[in-house]
């Protein structure tokens, strides 16, 4: 098995990937929140954890993979009520519309995906402990919230105190009690909202009263129940370090009395920009898969702009980049076109089995610089430059299996890349003799029509046929 390492937040370090139990890596990566279709940005953090899992696949780790669906919160609430539309069946149509879109990208879809509000009883039975173990209270209203001056390690993950210092900011002590908040600064969070007037009918029963879960806590309640034995990777957007990751730390590290570790590995991807700029709609330089598909470029394409950069990086996209991501595409399906020709094989099928596990063998050769790169902290601007070098030295049929174990890691759907034939001018007397023989068939005298082929043939030129006519092609 190879060596697989990734920068982890936790320690500021690359480390390498080793699993809490044998061959298995358990990973959690905070799901979308489903009130609006994704944008690229989000994509952005997506396509980083589906290479992050190809690669862990790739090198003969299996992978329980858990990607929750933030389906109550205070966007979906009042989205759907300005929509005048159920929260379920609000939230299930964002869903579909985001499994349409990963599945564009040709992303492997998690083995569980738990929704925020199919699991009520776990949050509420985290919340209970939380309050036996002293470490969370109810208020007045039937709220309740974290209490943080009772986790001494409340900030390892973002390095809070390190950041307090620096920025001299003023300790607050009002607790927080919106689900999203940026402020660098330790406040109690609220786990449980009691039910206000613009929840409409959205509300659970609790101990506490009528009312919902807070944000973060859906991720403790959901890891903990699928991941509770394998807490290996968690990863998301670098912006949910704080406070979202480092909420999720407390609330699970607490409720289990500091049995347990929550999660040895984070790993968190950067921000996106668009032409220099942060994503947003007054600025129209906000942007879907079907905008940029409506601009002629299929998913594979946004695919490879949105990863070829380091994750932990900022990249700034722009329109031109996908020109480049087209090209670079279109040689590494060239190849792969080749080396199936020669081979007399499908290219899916031999996906299939490389994604079945079938060659697992360390046997990397000519593409052993690029696998290497590749699993230091998922350098894939250095894989796919090593894959090119590999490439102009044109390398035998011993390239096809770990060309395309590195196309499976990288996750490109080649089949989405067009590739335009150069157009070509016919010369006259060819066109002449195509027309003849297209006649004689039509006029059923297959000799002459023979004949015409031959002639064709031996000028060079072959017709193709359609159903009302025909296509020349140099042979
Ligand atoms: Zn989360």
């Amino acid at each position: 098995m190879k060596q697989v390492t990734f920068h982890n937040t936790l320690s500021r370090k690359a480390e390498p990937i080793v699993p809490t139990k044998g061959n298995v890596v358990g990973m959690y990566c905070c799901g979308p929140t489903v009130y609006a279709q994704a944008h690229i940005g989000n994509f952005r953090t997506f396509l980083a954890q589906d290479v992050m899992r190809r690669v862990l696949q790739t090198a003969g780790y299996k992978v329980i993979h858990v990607r929750n669906i933030t389906d109550v919160d205070d966007k979906t609430i009042a989205r759907s009520i300005e929509e005048g539309r159920q929260l379920t069946e609000f939230t299930e149509h964002w869903t579909q519309i985001f499994h349409a879109d990963c599945e564009r990208f040709n992303m492997l879809a998690p083995q569980i995906e738990p929704k925020a509000t199919e699991h009520i009883a776990e949050q509420i039975a985290m919340i209970e402990q939380l309050i036996q173990r002293g470490h969370a209270y109810a208020s007045d209203d039937g709220s309740v919230y974290f209490r943080v001056s009772s986790f001494d390690e409340y900030g390892k993950l973002s390095r809070l105190k390190e950041r307090q210092l620096l920025t001299d900011a003023p300790a607050n002590d009002t607790p927080v009690d919106s689900d999203e908040y940026t402020r660098d600064s330790a406040a109690d969070f609220v786990m449980w909202k009691s039910r206000k007037p613009t929840d409409g009918d959205v509300y659970w029963d609790s101990p506490w009263g009528q009312g919902r879960p807070g944000w973060h806590l859906e991720c403790s309640a959901m890891a903990m129940k699928y991941l509770g034995n394998n807490l290996d990777i968690h990863s998301g957007g670098v912006d949910l370090t704080f406070p979202h990751h480092e909420n999720e730390i407390a609330q699970s590290e607490c409720s289990c009395g500091h049995e347990k570790k929550f999660f040895k590995y984070w790993i968190h991807a950067a921000h996106l920009l668009v032409d220099g700029q942060k994503m947003s709609k007054s600025l129209d330089n906000f942007y879907t898969v079907d905008d940029i598909a409506a601009k002629g470029y299929p998913p594979v394409v946004l695919r490879y702009a949105l990863t070829s950069g380091a994750y932990r990086q900022t990249i700034n996209f722009t329109l031109d980049t996908l020109g480049a991501a087209q090209s670079a595409l279109v040689r590494l399906k060239k190849f792969s076109d080749e080396l199936l020709a020669e081979a007399g094989l499908k290219r899916a099928s031999v996906l299939k089995e490389i994604a079945k596990g079938k060659h697992l063998h360390d046997d990397w050769d000519p593409f052993a610089d690029a696998w290497k790169k590749l699993t230091h902290d998922m350098n894939i601007a250095g894989a796919l430059g090593a894959i090119f070098t590999a490439i102009k030295a044109k390398p035998g049929p011993e390239a096809l299996i770990p060309f395309h174990k590195l196309i499976f890691a990288l996750g490109y759907d080649l089949d989405q890349v067009v590739i335009e034939k150069p157009k070509v001018d016919v010369p006259e007397d060819i066109k002449i003799l195509a027309q003849k023989r297209w006649d004689a068939k039509q006029a059923k005298d297959w000799a002459t029509a023979d004949a015409l082929r031959d002639e064709l043939a031996a000028a060079g030129w072959k017709a193709l046929d359609r159903k009302d006519g025909f296509d020349l092609e140099q042979l």
